[in-house]
Order: C-alpha cells, then structure tokens, then sequence
C-alpha cells in the first residue's frame, strides 16, 4: 500500500509534529509540513497530497473550517483531525463534516501509522469505486448517443411500415431493431431478439456470409436463399456510429419469371432446332437431284449459311440453359495451355487473314485444372473469337497463362473499338451488343453470357478493362481448388 503516498501535515510546531514526522518517514510515506493556511493551500493543489493531518488550532485559524473549505475544493482527499484533547463535540464535529479520521493524545507511534493507512485504504477504495462508476456511466452514454431509447420508438415505427425487411446491427453485429417483415422472413414471432448475436438469432448461411464479408465492403447485394424455394434480396449498408443495415426484399416472383423465360427459350431453342436440321438436310439433297444453275447454286449457298447462322445461335441458347440450370458437373483434369493452343489454332486462318499480330505468353509451370474440357475450350474460343473478330485488320492480340497463388489467370488483349465504361458489367448479359460495337461484325450477344456461365460454374470470376479506341482486355481467374 502507498508507501510512497505524500502525507501533508498542518500542526502548530510541537512535539506532536516531531513525533508524526518521525513516524510516518519511518513507515515509508513523503512528509511534507505546511506552515501556514496559504502553504497549505498551496501544497494540497500544487503537490496533491495523498492525506492530510490538520490540527485542531493551526496558524491561528480553526482546523475545522480550514478542513470544510478544502472539502469543498477536493472532496475526496482524506483529512485527519488532530484534536488536543478528546471531545465528544470535536469527534462529532469531525465526523459530521466527513473528515476521514480523528487523533488525539496520548499518542503512540503505531496509532498515527494505523490511522494514516486506513483512511488512504478507504480513501482508495472509494476512488477505485468513482473510476468504475464514471466509466460505467460514460459507457452507457456512449451507447445512448449511438441510439437514444426515443430514437429507437421512432426509428421502429418507421421501420415498421417499410415493407422491406430491415435489420439495425450494433458494432459488434448484435441485433438493435428488426421490423415485423423480417420477423415474418425468418419465422422469429415473438421472441426477444434484440441484444442478441445476429447469427445466433438467424440461422441462414447466406446471410450470416453477407455480414461476416461486408465488414470490409462499403455496400453488397446479395442472394439469401431459403429451402422452400423463397429469395430475398439483401443489401449490407454500414451506418457510420451506429453499425449496419441490412435490407431485405422478396425477388421470389422475378427468380419464378426469369425461370420461366429461361425454360421457354429452353424448349423452344430445343423444337426449333430439328426442323432447321431437316431444312439443311433439303438443302443438301437439292443438289444431288440435277444440276443447278449459278443464281440457283448462289440461293442455296445462302439458304444454308442462314441456317447454319440459326442453328449456331440455338446452341448458344441451348448451352447457356444447360449451364444456368447447374448440369455443368463434369469434371476433369485440364491443361489449360493444350486448350489454347488448339483454339489459337482454330483462329488461325482468320488472324492470317486480317493480318492480326499475335503474341502468346504461357507460363511454363501451368498448374491442371480441374474443369469440364469442352467448357473451358467454349469459354477460350468465345474470349479469342471475339478479339480475333472485333480487332481491325493489322491489329494485335495478345492471350497471356500464368499461374498466381494457385489460380489460373486467362487474360486476352485486343486493339479492337474498345467498349464504353458504362456497358462493361452489360456485356456479360444474355443478347446485349455494346452501343459501339461496328455494323460489320456479326454477333448474337450470347459468347460473354456463356463465358460468364462457365466461369461461375468453375468458381472463377471474369471481367473486362477498355478504353474506346484503344482496345480491350478481358480476364479470366480460375481457382486450382474448388
Ligand atoms: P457478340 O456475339 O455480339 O460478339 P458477345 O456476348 O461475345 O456477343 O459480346 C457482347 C458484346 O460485347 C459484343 O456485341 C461487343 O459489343 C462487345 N465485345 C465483346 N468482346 C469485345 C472485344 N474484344 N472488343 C470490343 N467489343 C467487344
């Protein structure tokens, strides 16, 4: 205990003093003698003594006043009185004034000591109990400033009548508000949820990955999906002091339609593609029965680049609905760089013809991959056909391979038109053309909706960096491990 806490003493010059001097040095406090009221005064500020010991008369003036007025200004340091002689009117003085002790002769050495150390024992306890409670408090109104409990009222009210569901987090991800609508969503009735660990609250994987990866995201949309088929839209947004929101509106309705669009192209893609091969068939046979004039041979030539136009375009349709529906699951060992080399090959004739510069980079450690072969060469083909197509003749395209971290990345790069900032997320869906796109290059809109099928299917992520007139580069990142 504080050995080397200051003691202040304020006594009248006499023996008493020599002796609580001497006795308090000896038990291992500072002593420190005041010989006035104004040195007094001066010390307790200016020196911040751990006690004081005042006499009953000092410097003329009475102790007890001296003591109620440093009360005032300090109210929790602890004064001893030294009284001459014991009074009952002097103890009761002392005691309604809240000194912290009282002394009086005969007086020995182990009395002052003891004296001394309990007041500052209980002088310490209350400090250590004022700390605790000014934390406690300022805690609680650091909480209160987050979200007052008035402020909470209204904030629910107006929460409540959003027919999105609306999740308030704390800080820590505990529950602060959720609207009837989300208590409706995950089934919670009645029960007392706020408080609480969202992820104890909620058990849905979906969600419970959106919170635990938004931390370091701004805003992120979401799939949540629920086992009777039910899917939400989810948006985390930080609220900067307070925590997050989480939005939540049912998309069920558009996920049915867009199933159903999906299943119509399905089949109709499916029916039209038998009669277009009997047409080609026909096509085939004319020639064989008698000969044809030029203009006839011209007709027919058309007749079956038409079709044949058709058919590629319903087996695009075909694809991208096998893939979007999950029935990608072969799976095998792919070198990556084979695949390639067979597409580069296939583009040949059209890059010699174009007069094309090409430059190939393939790591030579190429990790396998684990893929659906036809797939990946689908996906390779539609990156290099397209860089092949849209760059101008005397153009350069360059496919770079290597491997980074266990990931596979794919990048092509073209001197092509290039496609405007705002259409590049467009691109990869189904039928869309960017606004540039040149009037001389065909297209149907649908190689980057499967390109980016089968990356998703693989895990991997695609996207595209372009500047009109200048080029585009397209790259692909495929995990190693699935
Ligand atoms: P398309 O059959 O029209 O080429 P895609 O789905 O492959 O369809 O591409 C969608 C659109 O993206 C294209 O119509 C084109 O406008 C643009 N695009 C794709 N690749 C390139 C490229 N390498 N350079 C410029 N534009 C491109």
């Amino acid at each position: 205990m504080g050995k080397h806490d200051l003691i202040l003493l304020a006594l009248n010059p006499s023996q008493i003093l020599d002796l609580m001097q001497r006795a308090l040095s000896a038990a291992g406090f500072d002593v420190a003698v005041a010989n006035d009221v104004s040195a007094l005064n001066k010390s307790t500020r200016e020196a911040t003594p751990a006690l004081i010991i005042l006499g009953e008369r000092f410097a003329e003036q009475d102790g007890l006043s001296i003591a109620a007025e440093a009360l005032e200004r300090f109210p929790t340091l602890p004064i001893i009185l030294y009284a001459d002689k014991d009074t009952s009117g002097m103890a009761k003085s002392a005691l309604k004034l809240g000194l912290s002790g009282y002394l009086y002769p005969p007086l020995k050495v182990a009395d002052i000591v003891d004296e001394v150390q309990k007041s500052l024992a209980r002088a310490r306890k209350l400090g250590d109990w004022l700390r605790r409670e000014v934390k406690r408090t300022t805690s609680s109104l650091v909480e209160k400033a987050q979200i007052s409990e008035t402020e909470r009222i209204k904030l629910e009210a107006i929460i409540a009548n959003i027919q999105d569901g609306v999740i308030v987090l704390d800080e820590k991800k505990h529950i602060l508000l959720v609207n009837n609508i989300i208590r409706e969503i995950f089934k919670l009735d009645g029960q007392e949820i706020n408080g609480k660990a969202l992820e104890d609250v909620i058990h849905n994987a979906d969600l419970n990955a959106l919170i635990s990866r938004s931390s370091d995201e701004p805003l992120k949309y979401h799939e949540i999906n629920f086992d009777d088929g039910r899917v939400f839209n989810a948006q985390y947004t930080p609220l900067p002091n307070i925590g997050a929101a989480v939005t939540m509106q049912d998309i069920s309705y558009l996920k049915e339609l867009d199933r159903l669009k999906n299943d119509f192209i399905h089949t109709v893609s499916h029916d039209l593609r038998s009669p277009l091969t009997a047409v080609l068939g026909y096509t085939e046979l004319i020639e064989r029965t008698g000969a044809l004039n030029a203009s006839q041979q011209e007709f027919l030539r058309r007749l079956q680049g038409g079709v044949q136009h058709i058919t590629a375009l319903i087996n695009d349709l075909l694809d991208l609905g096998r893939l979007e529906s999950g029935f990608d699951v072969r799976r095998e060992l792919v070198q990556m760089e084979d695949v390639l080399k067979y597409s580069l090959d296939m583009f040949d004739g059209e890059i010699k013809k174009k007069r094309i510069k090409l430059l190939i980079n393939i790591d030579p450690e190429m990790q396998p991959l684990r893929a659906n072969p036809i797939r990946i060469r689908q996906m390779i083909d539609n990156l290099i056909g397209n860089a092949v197509k849209y760059t101008p003749d005397e153009g350069r395209v360059q496919a770079d391979l290597f491997m980074k971290d266990k990931q596979i990345i794919f990048k092509v790069e073209d001197t092509g038109p290039g496609i405007p900032p705002e259409e590049h997320n467009r691109i990869f869906e189904k039928f869309f053309r960017a606004t540039n796109a040149p009037d001389n290059v065909e297209g149907s809109g649908l190689g980057l909706a499967i390109v980016k099928s089968i990356v998703d299917s693989h895990q991997g992520r695609v996207w595209v960096e372009s500047a009109v007139g200048k080029g585009s580069a397209f790259t692909v990142i495929l995990p190693t491990q699935e």
